[in-house]
């Protein structure tokens, strides 16, 4: 995907490259585009470039893009290859991460010989673009979590391995022997915290992918639901989880104490491929923007209304649960904060400021409530099949020791019983922080505006 220009970067409008139609239909590129994913290697015998660029007399911004099909090397009426077209690669980037993937700048048409094929409509380009580029932001997000996903099980591995200190129930016997990190409480509170991120963040993108797969399989206006739902998820699966996907690989590296920092173990270098996620596929803040701006209000606020009353009714099962009932209610907390919030701001007189300034919190609140939601009604489904397995195999669950020593013997025990207390742990960790940015969002506070920078 060819986008992006050393002065257009999330100002996609403010691309130059031209594209002149040609007698026979074609038409002849040129200009320069910088950081194109594998924009040249040896792996393929060619590689079709997808261009966005400016005919003549076209409209200003992003309305006067149309996109074009620009081979790297020609390709003849019977199919071979032909020449070599007008496409050089003038620099390959030395990147923090992702060492896998070659980042070019390419040069179309130094000597005046790029021909490129118009694909759709003239200025027809963004809209194009668009149907690759909001599935590839549901990958990127998807990347976000693979990232925090690998770095998790790797720490964990470490964790079991790692000896160091006293158990906390001896630490102060200089005699006693050492133990794994993963018996002390911090690193433990490290571990269970990312695994609930990671499995936060998959629940999104498989509801959004599940959306997805709904808005094609089904027609009229219930098409029309699903698609909507993707409209709004998308720019959350992508920035939420490349966030997230950043931060649990940090915490990852933390488990790891100074070897974190080494090249010795992975962790290092989850953490590097972790950042390009935020970058790529627009900036987050980027996507933040697009969610405040267009997705709130897509269709008159249905969307978000209808998926935010899922969780909403997630709250209204999980209250009656004993052990997720405080979850649950900071769940309702949050949402409650977040309904407030998007009632508030179109009506006040500053609220075109404070959303800008606030659009990346603002996403992180609605992600998070989204991510406990299903934390939550998985945590629901996984108790009612632990009591299954428990009752099969005649366990007391008021002996805490059999009950303890039945989950290191049953591993789908364990899972169940860790899907809760994942669901409780990101209930309490996460969620607090809903009301805590949506006071600073309410407050109206713009230092950032008035700072001297
Ligand atoms: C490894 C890598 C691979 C890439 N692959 C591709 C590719 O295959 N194809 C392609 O076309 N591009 C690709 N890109 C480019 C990438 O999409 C851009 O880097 C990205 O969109 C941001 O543009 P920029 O770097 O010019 O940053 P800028 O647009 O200069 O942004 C800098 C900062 O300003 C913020 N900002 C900018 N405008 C606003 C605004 N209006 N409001 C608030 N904040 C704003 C941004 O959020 C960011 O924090 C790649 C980049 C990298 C690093």
């Amino acid at each position: 995907m060819c986008l992006t220009e050393p002065q257009a970067g999330s100002d996609v409008g403010a691309s130059t490259t031209k594209a002149v139609k040609q007698g026979d239909g074609s038409y002849l590129i040129s200009g320069e585009k910088i950081f194109i994913t594998s924009g040249d290697h040896n792996l393929a015998e060619n590689i079709i470039h997808l261009v966005l660029a400016r005919t003549p007399g076209a409209p200003a911004g992003t309305k006067g893009l149309s996109l074009f099909v620009v081979p790297k090397i020609r390709v003849n009426d019977d199919g071979a290859l032909g020449d070599a077209n007008d496409v050089a690669c003038s620099n390959i980037e030395e990147k923090m991460g992702i060492h896998g993937s070659p980042t070019c700048s390419l040069v179309f048409g130094a000597n005046d010989g790029c021909q490129g094929f118009l694909l759709g409509e003239e200025l027809q380009g963004m809209k194009l673009m668009f149907h690759m580029m909001n599935a590839a932001r549901i990958e990127v997000g998807m990347q976000g979590c693979a990232a925090a996903s690998g770095a998790h099980q790797q720490a964990l591995a470490f964790a079991k391995e790692r000896l160091q200190s006293r158990h906390w129930k001896t630490m102060k016997d200089p005699e006693a022997p050492q133990v794994a990190i993963v018996e002390h409480p911090d690193v433990r509170r490290m571990l269970l915290t990312s695994k609930a991120y990671v499995e936060a963040m998959r629940a999104i993108l498989l509801q959004a992918s599940y959306y997805l797969d709904l808005s094609h399989s089904t027609e009229g206006d219930e098409a029309k639901k699903y698609k909507n739902y993707v409209e709004v998820l998308t720019p959350i699966c992508k920035a939420w989880c490349s966030e997230w996907g950043l931060q649990v690989t940090h915490t990852c590296v933390q488990v790891h104490g100074g070897y974190g920092y080494t090249k010795e173990y992975p962790a290092e270098q989850y953490m590097r491929d972790a950042e390009i996620a935020c970058l790529y596929e627009g900036t987050n803040g980027i996507q933040a923007l697009d969610f405040v701006a267009r997705k709130l209000s897509l269709a008159g606020g249905q969307p978000i209304k209808e998926l935010l009353g899922m969780a909403e009714k997630t709250f209204n099962k999980a209250k009656n649960d004993p052990e997720l009932m405080e979850p649950a209610w900071l769940l309702a907390a949050a949402l409650k904060q977040v309904e407030t919030i998007a009632k508030e701001l179109p009506k006040r007189p500053d609220g075109i400021q404070v959303m800008l300034i606030n659009a990346v919190p603002l996403l992180d609140m609605v992600g998070t409530c989204l991510g406990a939601h299903y934390l939550l009604d998985q945590a629901m489904l996984a108790k009612t099949k632990l009591a299954s397995i428990l009752s099969d195999a005649g366990v007391d669950t008021d002996d805490k020791k059999a009950y303890k020593a039945f989950l290191s013997d049953n591993e789908e025990a364990a899972f169940y019983h860790n899907k809760v207390q994942t669901a409780i742990h990101f209930g309490y960790r996460a969620l607090p922080t809903v009301p805590a940015k949506a006071a600073a969002i309410r407050s109206g506070e713009k230092a950032a505006l008035y700072a001297i920078m």
